[in-house]
């Protein structure tokens, strides 16, 4: 695997890939590193379906609404230039953040409506995926993947950038890769190497309310007070309290009162200092597609 900094150095890589192999896909496994078992399950499914396969790395300022979060934001490239390339990556793009902002960037792409500006968009702020549309599509046309990988675990970006990509005609096809979960139930994330002592059990009360929604679906609920009744209860007998509990629809992230097949739970939580998110789709259809 190699290391690239430059965007001149990685056309350069990506034009000579293509060169060698003019039918080959390039895929690109955006993450912001500290990369965990959810991100090489991405980059394995890159490696499946695509010649070449580029991850990039890059902790964007721009999509972090505290500065405190971005401080903490773990970082260790070393490991996972090593990680990376276990998992089977041909190119680590690894940009500065001059690279990617230099001096006098003036220029944001910004998705308005529902989709951005609910759930994580209402409570982070607009300007966290005015940050991730922006970073995302610099990150498309520096590499011009034919396929790009993200993680249902952020269900809402999937469809901010499926959003992003068909309003701006970008041309790259969006995979959807299912959550990657720790063996207790909680989603991999990087920031739950932050969790410490108490607050690591804690952590699952996020799992624990999606469980409860989905059982309470199985059993019949179709209300969503219901249904959000019970999620709500399993995280609060935990002790925690959710930022926000939400029963949307799939594909609009519109509230519903009805359950149907695909209705997806979203939620967020503070446990101790970190801010955690998860969701499940109920019913049988996989990943909130119908
Ligand atoms: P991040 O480095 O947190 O920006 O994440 C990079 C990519 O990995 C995003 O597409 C995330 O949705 C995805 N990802 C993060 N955690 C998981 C997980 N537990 N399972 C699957 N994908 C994940």
């Amino acid at each position: 695997m190699r290391t690239l900094r430059t965007v001149p150095e990685l056309r350069t890589a990506v034009r000579a890939a293509r060169r060698q192999d003019p039918t080959g896909a390039i895929g690109l496994v955006p993450t912001m590193g500290a990369l965990h078992d959810g991100h090489l399950e991405l980059i394995r499914r890159a490696r499946l379906e695509c010649e070449h396969v580029v991850v990039s790395l890059f902790v964007n300022p721009a999509q972090f609404n505290a500065s405190a979060d971005l401080a903490a934001y773990p970082r260790d490239e070393s490991r996972d230039a090593g990680v990376a390339s276990d998992a089977g990556a041909d190119f680590l793009f690894a940009p500065s953040l001059e690279t990617v902002y230099p001096p006098g960037f003036a220029t944001s792409v910004q998705l308005s409506g529902p989709i951005a500006e609910s759930l994580e968009g209402a409570h982070r702020g607009a300007a966290h995926f005015h940050g991730v549309t922006t970073v995302v599509t610099k990150l498309f046309n520096m590499v011009q993947p034919d396929v790009a990988f993200f993680g249902q675990k952020d269900a809402q970006q999937v469809l901010v950038i499926r959003k992003l990509v068909a309003d701006l005609d970008l041309p790259v096809r969006i995979e959807t890769v299912p959550t990657v979960r720790e063996p207790d139930g909680l989603a991999r994330s990087s920031r739950n190497v932050r969790l410490q002592g108490d607050d690591r059990p804690l952590a699952l009360a996020l799992r624990a309310g999606l469980t409860a929604a989905e059982r309470a679906f199985t059993a019949g609920a179709r209300d969503a007070g219901t249904v959000h009744a019970a999620a709500l209860a399993a995280m609060t007998d935990l002790g925690v309290a959710p930022e926000y509990l939400a029963l949307v629809d799939p594909l609009t992230l519109a509230p519903v009162d009805a359950i149907d097949d695909g209705t997806l739970v979203a939620v967020a939580a503070h446990v101790g200092g970190t801010r955690l998110i998860d969701n499940t789709t109920l019913g049988t259809t996989p990943n909130g597609r119908r």
